[in-house]
C-alpha cells in the first residue's frame, strides 16, 4: 500500500475499513461481496497506470468501480483486492458540435454529460433510470440501456473511441473521431459491456445526436396481457418508432397509485406509456397512430397529450415503479430481455411464478425493446421468504431463456448470473471469452469472479493471501 500512497498521495488511497466498507457492494442485494483491501481514487490516467503497475507487480486483483449503482454485483469488492473508484475523473474534456461528439473521463455522471451537451443543442441518448448518479464508465462497462433505447439504441451505439489502461499498465488508445472507420478489429466495442474484466476505461469519445424535439405522450391501459402484447407487436410491424414505449403490470400500477395517489386504473392488467419526439405534426401523427393500435387491441383507456409537463407526469408513474415496489419490501430486480412478440407470455409467466412461490412480483419494463424488470418484493429477515425469492429470481431467468430471451438485457452478468452465462452462450462462446481474457489479462487481475469463472479458487486464495500481507 505504501507504493500506492507514494505514487498517488495518501488522500487517494483509503484504508480505514469503516470508510472502505462503503465501496464493498453495489445495489444488487443478492450478490456476494468481499471487503476491499484498499480503495483507490485516481485523478488521472497516469494514476491508473501507476495502480495497475503496482497491482500487476504484486499480483493484486483490481475491481474497477463507478458510482456503484449497478444491479448485478459487478463492482462488488473482492477480498484482498484494490477497489479502483473512478468518480474523481469526472471532466467533460471536449464537446465538439461540428463533429457531433464529446470526449469525457469515465467518472462523469450520465446526467452531467446530457446537461453539458444540451447546452449546445445536442443529445447523448443512453438514459438508464439511474442517470442522475451512474457514471459513463459504468455505462460503458455494462453497455447500459434505458428508456429511449427503442429508438436510439444502447451505449455501444455511441462509442467512437476509448482510452483503456490494460492489466499490465499499458495505455491502449483505440477507435476514432470519424463517423466511419474500419481500421483493424473494433477493439473499442470489445471493452463495452466487459464489466471491468478487460481493462480500466480512462477516457471515451462518444457520438452525439441533435437534441430531440418536444415530445407527444400516450398512456393506455389494458384488461389483458394479450392486448398489451398485441400493441407492442403492431408497433413493430407497422414501422412506428416511438422514442419510448414502457410497460407496467398491475402490481406496479397499484404500488405506484398507493405511493403517488395518482388515480391510476387499479383494475388494469397493464399500462403502456409511449412518447414520440419526431417533432410537431409528425409526433402527433405517430402518437395518434399508436392510439389507434391501442383502441384496435381493445384498450380500456387511451389518453394523449402534447403538453410536456403532463407528459412528464405520465412518465413519473413509470419512473416511480421501483420506489413504489420498495414500499412493499426489499427488492430483487431481475433483468431479462425477450423477443418483443413474447412479452405477453413473459408477463403471464411472471404471474405464475409469483403464485407458485407465494411472493409479490411487479413487472416494469422497456416494452419497445422487450427488456423486462420483474421485481421480487420480500422480507429478507424471513429465511423462508428469502429462499423463495432467490428461487423466483432463477425461475424468471429460466422463463426468459425458454422464450428465446437473454438472462440480461442491460444490467450485466456481474456476480449474480455467472452460473447462467454458459447456459445462454454455450461452451464455444465461453472458450472465446476465456481466450480474450487470457490475451488481455493473463494473470486474471481485473475484476476476478465476475461475468464468468476463470481463476481457480486455490489461485485466488494465494493472491488474496499475498495482498493481505501487503
Ligand atoms: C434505480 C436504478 C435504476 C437503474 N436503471 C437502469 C437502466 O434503466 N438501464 C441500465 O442499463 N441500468 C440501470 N441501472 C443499473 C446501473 O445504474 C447501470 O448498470 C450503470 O451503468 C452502472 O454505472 P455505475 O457508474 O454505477 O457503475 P458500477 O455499478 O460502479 O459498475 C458497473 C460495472 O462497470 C465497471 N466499471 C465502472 N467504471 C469502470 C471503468 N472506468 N473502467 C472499467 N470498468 C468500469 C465495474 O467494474 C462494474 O463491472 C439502474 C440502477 C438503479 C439503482
Amino acid at each position: 500500500m505504501t507504493e500506492l500512497q507514494d505514487a498517488l498521495g495518501t488522500g487517494s488511497v483509503l484504508l480505514d475499513p469503516d470508510v472502505t466498507a462503503a465501496y464493498a457492494r453495489d445495489q444488487a442485494m443478492l450478490a456476494p461481496a468481499g471487503m476491499p483491501a484498499a480503495v483507490v481514487l485516481p485523478r488521472s490516467t497516469a494514476d491508473v497506470v501507476a495502480v495497475m503497475q503496482v497491482a500487476s507487480r504484486h499480483g493484486v486483483p483490481v475491481v474497477p468501480r463507478g458510482a456503484g449503482s449497478g444491479l448485478a454485483g459487478a463492482s462488488n469488492a473482492v477480498d484482498g483486492a484494490i477497489t479502483l473508484v473512478m468518480t474523481r475523473m469526472d471532466a467533460v474534456l471536449e464537446v465538439a458540435p461540428a463533429d457531433r461528439l464529446a470526449v469525457v473521463q469515465p467518472g462523469v455522471v450520465n446526467k452531467a454529460l446530457r446537461d453539458a451537451v444540451a447546452g449546445v443543442g445536442l443529445f447523448y441518448p443512453p438514459d438508464p433510470s439511474s442517470y442522475d448518479w451512474c457514471t459513463i464508465g459504468g455505462n460503458l462497462s455494462t453497455n447500459s440501456g434505458g428508456l429511449c433505447c427503442v429508438k436510439y439504441g444502447v451505449t455501444t451505439d455511441y462509442v467512437l473511441g476509448l482510452e483503456v489502461v490494460l492489466a499490465d499498465g499499458r495505455v491502449l488508445r483505440t477507435g476514432r473521431r470519424t463517423v466511419k472507420g474500419v481500421a483493424g478489429y473494433d477493439l473499442a466495442r470489445l471493452f463495452v459491456g466487459s464489466e471491468g474484466t478487460l481493462g480500466v476505461i480512462t477516457e471515451a469519445t462518444l457520438a452525439l445526436r441533435p437534441a430531440p424535439k418536444r415530445p407527444v405522450t400516450l398512456a393506455a391501459t389494458f384488461a389483458t396481457t394479450a392486448q398489451t402484447g398485441q400493441v407492442v407487436e403492431r408497433v413493430v410491424t407497422s414501422g412506428l418508432v416511438p422514442s419510448l414505449l414502457e410497460v407496467m403490470d398491475n402490481t406496479c400500477i397499484c404500488a405506484v397509485d398507493d405511493l403517488l395517489k395518482a388515480d391510476l386504473d387499479r383494475g388494469a392488467r397493464a399500462l403502456l406509456v409511449a412518447q414520440s419526439d419526431a417533432g410537431g405534426e409528425a409526433a402527433a401523427a405517430e402518437i395518434a397512430a399508436l392510439a389507434d393500435l391501442c383502441r384496435e387491441a381493445g384498450a380500456e383507456f387511451v389518453h394523449t397529450t402534447d403538453d410536456p409537463a403532463e407528459g412528464d407526469l405520465l412518465l413519473t408513474a413509470r419512473r416511480m415503479a421501483l420506489p413504489a415496489l420498495e414500499q412493499l419490501g426489499s427488492t430483487l430486480i431481475d433483468d431479462v430481455a425477450v423477443p418483443r412478440s413474447r412479452i405477453a407470455a413473459f408477463l403471464d409467466g411472471c404471474d405464475a411464478i409469483a403464485v407458485q412461490r407465494e411472493l409479490i412480483i411487479g413487472v416494469v419494463g422497456h416494452a419497445g425493446d422487450g427488456n423486462m424488470h420483474p421485481t421480487i418484493c420480500f422480507d429478507p429477515a424471513d429465511d423462508d421468504q428469502r429462499t423463495r425469492a432467490y428461487a423466483a429470481f432463477d425461475d424468471i431467468l429460466e422463463l426468459g431463456l425458454s422464450l428465446g430471451g437473454t438472462i440480461t438485457g442491460e444490467h450485466g452478468v456481474g456476480a449474480i448470473k455467472v452460473d447462467w452465462l454458459e447456459r445462454e452462450i454455450g461452451p464455444v462462446a465461453l472458450d472465446v471469452h476465456r481466450a480474450i481474457k487470457d490475451a488481455l489479462d493473463p494473470a486474471g487481475l481485473l475484476n476476478p469472479g465476475k461475468v464468468f469463472r476463470r481463476v481457480q479458487v486455490a489461485d485466488l486464495a494465494a493472491v488474496t493471501g499475498l495482498v493481505g500481507s501487503a
